[in-house]
């Protein structure tokens, strides 16, 4: 591990290995916006199919095979959604950290506290 890795923050460092991967693969040239934001949507519906039929999907349903796959989906629809913020250049930290303010507003703690409707709803 070089200083530098040591340094980055996590998804500097997982941006790095996805543009690693994918050149060592001669596999840039089909990570379009497009191709990464529908293969972002495939995985997220592998990840939901874990918990389809499920009672609530809660730890106590789950079984280690399940565990597993569901750690592997997961993986899968943040490598893909790191490789299209670097595709579009968006910084993702800094677009969560403005969207979790956007939410505060939008959802005031005082006015929604134990109260799971939409903004648009109460
Ligand atoms: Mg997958």
């Amino acid at each position: 591990m070089t200083k530098d890795t040591l340094t980055k923050d996590t998804l500097t460092e997982l941006r790095d290995l996805t543009r690693a991967f994918a050149a060592e693969r001669d596999w840039q040239q089909f990570h379009t916006p497009k191709n990464l934001a529908m293969a972002l949507s495939v995985e997220v519906a592998e990840l939901a199919e874990h918990f389809q039929w499920l009672h609530t999907g809660a730890a106590e349903e789950l079984d280690e095979r399940k565990r597993e796959g569901i750690r592997h989906e997961m993986a899968d629809v943040l490598l893909y959604l790191v490789q299209l913020a670097d595709a579009t250049g968006v910084d993702l930290r800094a677009a969560a950290l403005e969207k979790l303010r956007l939410n505060g507003e939008k959802y005031p703690a005082a006015v929604v506290r134990g109260d799971a409707r939409k903004y648009d709803e109460y």
